[in-house]
């Protein structure tokens, strides 16, 4: 039962976050009894390690779920990662530019072994630190979204959505990444704002000499491919050019003039440029008038042949030489400086260029209806409410999904190119031949699929999809979400689409957003800045249930996490405490030869008596912990940790650590009764760390321990553990209240702190004795005169009680029901005017040294200005404070 001296989290947490996972107690088991409460984790890319983000997202996932299966419900965490197509891709190429080689060197196989490699050897870091944080998921249902199940499903849901109609092929306008060579989702563009320019290009008007229409421009080079310029058929100053050509500069190419409401008549000279091959909205435009779409920027981001002068030049360097050109030939109008948001690659951060090229595309419009309706019905809720409308407002606005990308890493796309006939076949297993024409020579999509694809299908595709397994019948749909608000458009929003689509059921009932961890100067956390906190670095030093409790009461719904070192430090003191107080008991239960004891029925204990009465702080406790427990069981339940972590704090801290056991100690000096007292002792102790659990899952599993009858279990065998996670939650009860109880121990703290906090203000030594008088005109002052033995000797004041009004005097200290007066001793009377006398002894001597200074004319001449004021001010201080002082 020995507790160490020192609380030193370092030497049990390893041991419980083993024993947990080798023990197997947290395996999900469909058969169980108990409602149903699932959650898949929001998969880590697998290239990466821990965050502090992930820590606080894990936190909160591991609070809820350890709570649940406390309740008794039938719990699954589902763990995995995210084969993360494009990040993990370039991390294995940064590796192989190290050796001096590229992934086209290795060609595509080789390559794809290379980060499978990659995986094998760095793939478990996120796993091995989240046993190591204690994360109570069931790893014995661990998935990775290129799994062979997950691969299967990812296959099944192209071809269906094939079949349907949903996925097609087709020419349009994507981000392209001239770097990493591949199309970007909209989602994958960065935006920043940049100072650019406004170039205003003037084009000649066929058959009406002199006259010009002026286009402006942040992209100069592209003018090379326009294809018509556009004005908008009600603008009045342009009716005369209707169904006129204009002359392209520089390319000398007859180009038409479009009516559109791509011009806008209020916006600059309401005439635009259209370069169908180079910017969506002009693309759009191309296809409505049929315009010719000329490519004058390739995939690397340079010129290309149609490009006339310009070809082979980088983009940046082709906008320099046809700036110069218009300018030589006199159609540059102006150059403005003009801020402008530039679009880059979220990988690389090369500026990603607009590109038309051929790609696979999700039909989006038909599934995000049903996502809109699932919200607006209320199937699916949002925490912070205020999320739902950023939702709407991108499922309103949704564009088709292109997803294939031209990466090796990921799930290729199951399409096949016949080389004879060009037919594509889509299919679940590989063609052996062409059904159109028969032909065997079939070659396979080198694209790969969007890696959000395979992560929309995760709630399903991990419980067994396409299978209809028991797993997939009894936890879908999950219970609940909780995940960051970055990727509610990447991630939560196609689950939804993808979960309606394939099981006709939402994927989860509620998301929780969780906030940003900041750092103590409110700052994002990020590597450049060097701010970054390691949730390793800190657990190791605080103690992983430290920053637990560090960041979980800061976590409220909607405000971002401010994690200071103070706010650790005081984590730990909390930890360290707790630690105390067990010590305590646990020494005296083995001076006084107590065993161990858990009542049997928990939920219906209530203190015992003890020599006829139920002794009063046990009362207390009690009622007091089965207030604590309502409280935290409805924070816990609407997601409100922050609530839950300060109302376990207070109740731990300032009720069952500075009075509780301060009470028992009394008790125990008594050396009275000290039988069936530790029954109640136990029970409220136990209870306690029952109620901390999901906050802090090692010291509670830790100290929890010593109440097993016999410590060999401390090892787990056979799956078998007897753990405090695996105990009930302490729910509130009727019967538990005692307002006569809190009451009292009321009266007994009010009239302690005042007497304590009068010796503070009075600056009377705390370990002298004091005698006071206690007045008071109510029925509390018998109750606390009853308590005047502990009043003593918490306070270390003797009183006297009158049910009278307070005379004036010096050290006295009121509340609404009682009024403190306490006698200042003669010794400290006289030890405070000794002291009071040497400060003004000071100060006169410090005035006169000032004064002397000052009216050294020498001094006076040579000091410079800044040290006079400041013996000035000094001497107006020392003044004010002799004043005060008589
Ligand atoms: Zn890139
Ligand atoms: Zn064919």
């Amino acid at each position: 039962m020995q507790i160490d001296k020192v609380y030193e989290p370092q030497r049990f947490e390893p041991h419980w976050a083993q024993s947990w996972i080798d023990s197997g107690i947290y395996r999900a088991n469909p058969a169980a009894p108990g409602r149903v409460f699932s959650l898949v984790i929001p998969p880590p890319n697998v290239t990466g390690s821990l965050h502090i983000g992930h820590m606080l997202e894990h936190t909160e996932i591991d609070v809820t779920i350890r709570w649940r299966r406390m309740l008794g419900h039938n719990t699954l965490w589902l763990p995995g990662t995210d084969h993360a197509g494009i990040a993990t891709q370039m991390v294995v190429e940064r590796k192989l530019a190290e050796e001096g080689i590229t992934r086209r060197d290795l060609g595509r196989e080789e390559f794809e072994k290379r980060v499978w490699q990659w995986k094998e050897q760095y793939g478990d870091n996120i796993k091995r630190q989240m046993i190591r944080l204690g994360a109570s998921c069931d790893w014995s249902r661990e998935r990775f979204t290129l799994d062979p199940g997950l691969s299967r499903a990812v296959r099944e849901v192209f071809v269906r959505l094939y079949e349907k109609g949903l996925v097609y092929r087709g020419e349009y306008m994507v981000n392209w990444c001239p770097r990493c060579h591949t199309a970007l989702s909209d989602l994958e563009v960065a935006h920043t704002d940049v100072a650019g320019h406004l170039w205003h290009i003037r084009y000649p008007v066929n058959g009406m000499p002199g006259r010009f229409v002026t286009v402006a421009t942040t992209r100069p080079e592209t003018m090379l491919g326009d294809t018509a310029i556009a004005i908008n058929a009600k603008d009045a100053r342009y009716f005369e050019l209707h169904a006129k050509t204009v002359q392209l500069p520089i390319m000398d190419r007859e180009i038409s003039i479009i009516l559109d409401d791509l011009a806008d008549p209020e916006f600059g000279t309401g005439v635009v440029k259209v370069t169908p091959a180079h910017d969506l909205n002009d693309f759009e435009a191309g296809r409505r008038h049929n315009l010719p779409k000329i490519k004058v920027i390739d995939e690397n981001a340079r010129m290309t042949d149609a490009a006339g002068p310009y070809a082979g030049l980088d983009r940046f360097e082709a906008r320099k030489a046809v700036v110069a050109e218009l300018e030589k030939i006199g159609a540059l109008v102006k150059v403005e400086d003009y801020k402008l948001s530039l679009g880059t690659c979220q990988r690389c951060k090369t500026p990603v260029e607009p590109l038309v090229s051929t790609q696979w595309f999700v039909k989006m419009k038909p599934l995000a209806e049903k996502a809109i309706e699932v919200v607006e019905n209320g199937r699916i809720e949002f925490i912070p409410a205020n999320w739902t409308k950023t939702y709407y407002e991108w499922m309103y606005n949704i564009r088709d999904w292109c997803i294939s990308r031209q990466l090796w890493w990921g799930h290729r796309i199951p399409a096949w190119h016949c080389q004879e006939c060009h037919e594509i076949v889509v299919a679940r297993e590989t063609p052996s031949s062409c059904p159109r024409c028969g032909s065997e020579e079939l070659v396979q999509d080198t694209d790969v699929l969007d890696t959000w694809f395979s992560s929309g299908l995760w709630p399903f595709s991990t419980l067994g999809w396409p299978d209809q397994t028991t797993d997939l019948a009894t936890y879908y749909p999950t219970s609940l979400l909780i995940t960051g608000f970055d990727i509610l458009f990447f991630w939560v929003a196609r689950m939804i689409m993808m979960g309606l689509e394939f099981m006709g059921e939402v994927p989860f009932h509620q998301v929780y957003i969780h906030a940003l961890v900041r750092d103590a100067e409110g700052q994002k956390m990020s590597k450049t800045k060097g701010n970054v906190i390691d949730p390793l670095v800190v657990t190791e030093k605080y103690g992983t249930d430290a920053i637990r409790m560090a960041m979980l009461q800061c976590a409220a719904p909607g405000t971002d996490i401010i994690l200071t070192e103070a706010r650790m430090e005081s984590s730990r003191a909390f930890a360290n405490k707790i630690w105390n107080a067990a010590r305590f008991l646990f020494m005296n239960m083995e001076r006084c030869g107590v065993e161990p004891w858990v009542p049997e029925r928990l939920e219906e204990f209530l203190p015992e008596a003890e020599g006829g009465d139920v002794p009063i702080e046990d009362r207390w406790i009690f009622s007091r912990l089965n207030d604590c427990a309502q409280q935290v069981n409805r924070a816990i339940e609407t997601y409100r940790y922050h609530e839950a972590a300060q109302l376990l704090w207070q109740f731990i801290w300032h009720e069952f650590c500075d009075w509780y056991v301060e009470l028992k100690k009394l008790r125990f000096e008594d050396n009275s009764g000290l039988t069936a007292g530790w029954r109640n002792i136990l029970a409220a102790f136990e209870n306690t760390l029952r109620l901390l659990h999901p906050a802090m899952p090692f010291i509670t599993e830790e100290l929890w321990q010593r109440f097993l009858p016999s410590r060999a279990q401390r090892a787990p065998r056979e799956g078998e553990l007897r753990s405090i996670s695996l105990a009930t939650y302490p729910q509130y009860r009727r019967e538990a209240t005692d307002f006569a109880a809190e009451r009292e121990i009321g009266i007994l703290q009010e009239v302690v702190t005042m007497a304590r906090t009068l010796r503070t203000e009075s600056k009377l030594d705390p370990k002298q004795q004091l005698t006071g008088t206690l007045y008071c005109r109510t029925a509390a002052l018998e109750v606390a005169q009853r308590h005047a033995e502990a009043i003593r000797k918490l306070a270390n004041v003797k009183l006297e009680f009158k049910a009278e009004a307070a005379p004036k005097a010096p050290a006295i200290r009121s509340t609404a029901e009682f009024d403190l007066v306490l006698e200042v001793p003669k010794s400290q009377e006289e030890a405070k005017a000794r002291r009071e006398a040497k400060e003004r002894e000071q100060l006169e001597k410090n005035i006169a040294n000032s004064k002397r200074q000052l009216s050294d004319e020498v001094f006076l001449s040579k000091a410079p200005q800044k040290v006079v004021d400041s013996i000035r001010a000094k001497l107006a201080d020392y003044e004010a404070q002799l004043a005060k002082l008589s």
